[in-house]
């Protein structure tokens, strides 16, 4: 929008907004109350001064430069089947993909579907499940959630968000994790890293899961809600960190309103880079932008090499 001054333009937010203390998330006032539809409050980050309309079209062109630059953006746990998708799912929860991708192919081998699960031995599951964190009460979760599935859906994963939030250990993050991924039914999965950034794009002023992914359905059409989070927490993955966010790095910088909030300049804000954006891996980048199709093979093979 060139000759004018937007709300999403470095520009606008260098002059007009205080730049808010490094690592404090923006918009997003812990105990605030959740505001009408459309009636944002001041400072950087809300949905103060913009139309609807304006908020959406800024919405969607954040979208596509992240589709720009993230063509090869894909769910970043592994998985074969609905199964592999919710259980991986749930135990993402409180550690890394990266961790759970590493005991997956045991967990997989030993207990491939629901069945096996709910007859597991819990000493052996919880050995195996150990590297992720809370394993007792993933155990727990993981033979209740096997327990249900065979007692209530013949052992096979439900395709409807009402169905899939009843079982233990799914909340609606992973329930729209599982229906955008495995069952192509499209959802806004909001973690941490989509809450973050909604908020410091200004598309909502909320903490609470449910209200972010309502503010931001109505800002996208539900054909592009499953890569839409893909990218975003991408986004947040490699750039948009919460601590240090790499604003002199961002492909999204004229659209943020937030944008300021981290290191500024592009040399020191490369350096903060994470994954195949990272300094150094620009091998690893070039395969995955030159072979979209095969992302999530290449990066697990990049993963297998980590040690
Ligand atoms: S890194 Fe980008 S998206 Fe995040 S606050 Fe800075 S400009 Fe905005």
């Amino acid at each position: 929008m060139p000759g004018t001054t937007v709300p999403g333009s470095p520009t606008a937010a260098a002059s007009t907004a205080a730049v808010p203390a490094s690592g404090a998330d923006v918009g997003g006032a812990p105990g605030g109350g959740v505001p009408a539809k459309g009636a944002g409050t001041a400072g950087a980050g809300s949905r103060s001064g913009e139309s609807t309309l304006a908020l959406k079209r800024r919405a969607r062109r954040i979208n596509r430069a992240l589709a720009e630059q993230y063509p090869y953006a894909h769910a970043e746990l592994d998985f074969r089947n609905p199964f592999e998708l919710l259980v991986a799912t749930v135990l993402s929860a409180q550690t890394t993909d990266v961790t759970v991708n590493l005991i997956t192919p045991l967990l997989f081998a030993r207990y491939p579907d629901a069945r096996a699960m709910a007859e597991a031995d819990a000493a052996e599951l919880e050995a195996i499940i150990k590297p992720t964190g809370f394993f007792r009460a993933k155990t727990k979760n993981l033979l209740a959630l096997g327990n249900r599935l065979v007692d209530e859906f013949d052992g096979v994963v439900p395709g409807r968000l009402e169905d899939l939030v009843t079982l233990p250990g799914v909340g609606r993050k992973t329930a729209n994790v599982v229906l955008g991924n495995a069952f192509g039914i499209p959802g806004i999965t909001v973690d941490t890293h989509f809450g973050r950034l909604a908020r410091r794009f200004g598309w909502t002023e909320s903490d609470d899961p449910v209200r972010i992914e309502s503010d931001v359905a109505e800002l996208f059409e539900p054909r592009d809600w499953t890569m839409l989070s893909h990218r975003v927490v991408f986004h947040g993955r490699r750039v948009c960190h919460s601590r240090k966010p790499a604003c002199g790095a961002c492909a999204v910088a004229n659209w943020c309103p937030s944008f300021g909030l981290g290191e500024t300049d592009p040399a020191k804000a490369a350096k903060l880079l994470k994954y195949e954006l990272a300094p150094g891996n620009e091998q690893l980048l070039g395969k995955l932008l030159a072979e979209t199709h095969r992302a999530a093979e290449i990066r697990m093979e990049s993963q297998r090499r980590v040690p």
